[in-house]
Formats: C-alpha cells, sequence, structure tokens
C-alpha cells in the first residue's frame, strides 16, 4: 500500500498481511459557482465544525441559509435558529426529511415552519453569489436570491471508494464496497471493509443499500476487530433505523417508505394514525403521529415513521426490534409494553397503528378484524 505524508509530501510503501478500509464517506459539494467562497461550511468533520463557528464569531450579518434538508440540514437549522439566526432552508426534495414518506415529511415542513425557519422546497441551488469582499452574500435558485451571510450545505454523502475503486475492489450499484457477512471484501481473503464506505444488507427488503450512520460503523469495527484478530463474529444487516430532531421536534424512522417497498416489489397497505405520548389526561401528553407499512396477505411489519415532540423518537425502537425479529403487525398488537400514565397511552401510539394495520390487512384479505378491547 502506498501511502503520501500530506505535510511533507513524501510517499512511502507498506505491506501489509491484512487490511482493513475504512474510509467514510465524502460529503456531496457540487460544482457550482460560488462554492469555496468564504463564509460556505459543509459539516463533516471537527475542523469544518470548528471553521463554522470562526465564520459565526467574526460574521456580524444574521441571515444563514442550509442547503438541504436532510437530518444534518435539519439539525443545521436548529443550531442557526438557537444562535439567533434568520434561517432559510433550501431543499430540492418536496418535503424535508427524504428519509420519510413526504406526508410524513410535511409534518417537519410545518413544524420548522412554525419555529420560524423559512423553507423552500422542490428548489435546486444553482450558485452562490459573492459580494467585493470574496464572502457568500446569497444562495441563488433558477427565481429567486436568497440573502446569505452565512451558508451550510447538508446534501448528503457518497461513500469514499476512490481507493477501493482504483484497486479492483468490487463496488455496489450505490459506489460502496461489498462485503460478506463478516465484513471482509467479497472476493479477497485478507481485506476487510466496514464503515460509510460499505453497503449494508436492508433485512427488509433484502437489497443492498448505502447507509451512513455511527451506529453502524462502531457494530463494523467490533465484527472486524473480532476476525481481523482470529476470532469469528458477522454482521448480520440493518433494518435502516434513524432518529433525529429539530428542536423539540423528534423524528425516527425504520424499515422501508412506500418508494422502497415498491422497489422492492412489495404490496403493501399503509395507515397513519394520531395518538398521544402520555395518557391523554396527563400534563404535557404531545401528540405523536406513526405511519406504518404492513405487507398485503402476510401482514409482516415493513416500516413505521414517526414524528412528535418529547418521547416519539425512541419508540422507533420498538418497530426496529420487530422487524428484525419478522413480526407481523397483528403480532405487534400483543406485545407486552410498558404503560402508566406519564410515559404512554394505555395502548402505546405505535400498538395504535398496528391494530389499525391488522384491520386493514384482515379487511382487504377478506378476513375479520380480531376482537380487541
Ligand atoms: C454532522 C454529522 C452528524 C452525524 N450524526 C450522527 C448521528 O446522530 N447518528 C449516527 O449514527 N451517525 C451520525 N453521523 C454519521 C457518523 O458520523 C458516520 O457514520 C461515522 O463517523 C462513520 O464512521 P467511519 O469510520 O466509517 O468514517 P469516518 O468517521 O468518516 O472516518 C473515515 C476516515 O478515513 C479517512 N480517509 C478517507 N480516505 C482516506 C485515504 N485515502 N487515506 C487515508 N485516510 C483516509 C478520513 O480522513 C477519516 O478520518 C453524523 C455525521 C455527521 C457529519
Amino acid at each position: 500500500m502506498r501511502a503520501r505524508d500530506l505535510d511533507s509530501g513524501a510517499e512511502s510503501w507498506t505491506s501489509y498481511d491484512k487490511l482493513v478500509i475504512a474510509t467514510g464517506a465524502r460529503p456531496i459539494r457540487p460544482e457550482l459557482p460560488g462554492m469555496d467562497a468564504d463564509g460556505v461550511h459543509g459539516v463533516q468533520t471537527l475542523e469544518d465544525g470548528q471553521a463554522l463557528l470562526d465564520t459565526l464569531a467574526r460574521t456580524t450579518g444574521r441571515r444563514a441559509v442550509v442547503v438541504g434538508a436532510g437530518y444534518i440540514g435539519v439539525e443545521m437549522a436548529e443550531a442557526m435558529i438557537k444562535r439567533g439566526y434568520e434561517v432559510t432552508v433550501v431543499n430540492r426534495g418536496r418535503e424535508p426529511m427524504a428519509t420519510l414518506d413526504p406526508d410524513m415529511g410535511r409534518l417537519v415542513h410545518r413544524a420548522m415552519e412554525g419555529l420560524g425557519i423559512t423553507m423552500v422546497n422542490d428548489t435546486e441551488v444553482t450558485g452562490l453569489l459573492t459580494g467585493d469582499d470574496g464572502g457568500v452574500r446569497a444562495v441563488a435558485t433558477a427565481d429567486a436570491e436568497y440573502p446569505a451571510d452565512v451558508v451550510v450545505l447538508g446534501i448528503g454523502v457518497r461513500p469514499e471508494t476512490g481507493l477501493a475503486r482504483a484497486a479492483g475492489l468490487p463496488l455496489g450499484e450505490h459506489g460502496g464496497l461489498l462485503t460478506d457477512r463478516s465484513m471482509r471484501v467479497r472476493g479477497y481473503e485478507n481485506i476487510w471493509a466496514g464503515g460509510d464506505c460499505v453497503e449494508v444488507l436492508d433485512l427488509v427488503s433484502g437489497q443492498e443499500r448505502h447507509i451512513a450512520l455511527g451506529t453502524h460503523a462502531n457494530k463494523h469495527g467490533q465484527i472486524i476487530g473480532a476476525n481481523v484478530g482470529g476470532d469469528y463474529a458477522t454482521f448480520p444487516g440493518v433494518v435502516g433505523t434513524a432518529v433525529s430532531k429539530v428542536c423539540d421536534l423528534e423524528i425516527a424512522r425504520t424499515g422501508l417508505r412506500e418508494k422502497d417497498a415498491h422497489r422492492a416489489g412489495l404490496r403493501f397497505e399503509t395507515v397513519t394514525i394520531e395518538s398521544t405520548s402520555r395518557a391523554g389526561y396527563y400534563p404535557n401528553a404531545s401528540p405523536m403521529t406513526v405511519k406504518m407499512l404492513a405487507e398485503l396477505r402476510t401482514g409482516r411489519l415493513l416500516g413505521v415513521q414517526i414524528v412528535g415532540r418529547e418521547g416519539a423518537g425512541k419508540r422507533v425502537d420498538i418497530a426496529a426490534v420487530a422487524l428484525t425479529a419478522g413480526m407481523t403487525v397483528e403480532q405487534m398488537t400483543m406485545l407486552d409494553l410498558g404503560y402508566a400514565p406519564p410515559f404512554s397511552p394505555t395502548w402505546d401510539p405505535v400498538l395504535v397503528a398496528a391494530r389499525k394495520a391488522t384491520t386493514k390487512i384482515r379487511a382487504t384479505a377478506g378476513r375479520p378484524s380480531p376482537r380487541m378491547s
């Protein structure tokens, strides 16, 4: 393996018996005019974060534009609004949080507007305009200019696999390295790979996906460490669980969205229910929306999305476990979840969704609904 010292430029070769590739992901940075202007920031590394803080410390203007509305863009919008900035989010997607179905993304959209954030969806940035001092002054789209003293980019990442590609290692359709269950690169006895540079098996759809999350990278590290050290361990795959927030709004998802289920050739029903975080009569109960997808005929749980306030986000873990266990929505209805008024209604919102999904699946199969009190 050849390496170059980035300070001195000196190159050296190192031989290996076993190689681990953990090159992570590269933030997408489109080649648009003004992208390198002062005041334009990505937030991939700690250095990026410090550079943004330095810009905020020396900038007197108070207008921030965030480009992209995935979880990083949404969290950056929160960070800027909490610092007292006027925040505009420009987003190519129909709604923020493309990891949700658009009807659930719409709830996030409304909540962000409620926080005073200006949301511009369905809009592509065409360039960044700079002032005489070379600093960014506006974000341009096809029909408008959004004044900006600082711009934060959150437009996604791609697997960093330039090195792997050059070495001829196998890459998947999403550009990530392909490994077997032991995280060994397919077809290579002594090379392992993990983290944001690999594709993972989606246990619900059976397809490979690229999901850049620390929760997977950490597990990959443990599996690879065990195998490289002569032990034996495997990574089973993922169900696609993710949780994030914007101010007090919690956003969570696991499993398949409608478009993922279509892509996988699955037929399904969806239900969406409104419930509350605590018993309705208990102080500070807050509304929560749960959307659930279940496979036609089998009733297998396919996915859950949750948007709500305190206590909404981590509820998705119930569904993550049910997905991993391959449960049907009907089986979920009898899960013995904890209940007391400060924590949930008698029927947890996830179970309410499972009941409604069960009724719908049974109706489409021409079977009566089970009797449930
Ligand atoms: C702002 C932000 C917030 C996040 N929040 C969450 C969260 O809440 N939950 C969650 O699960 N995940 C989160 N993540 C994602 C998480 O940080 C990543 O999934 C995780 O860090 C990936 O680990 P990794 O080891 O694969 O890659 P990285 O941590 O990116 O490490 C890759 C390393 O490889 C080095 N490298 C790359 N190419 C080469 C090369 N050719 N030669 C030598 N070195 C190279 C890089 O310099 C880097 O040090 C967040 C990410 C960001 C940016």
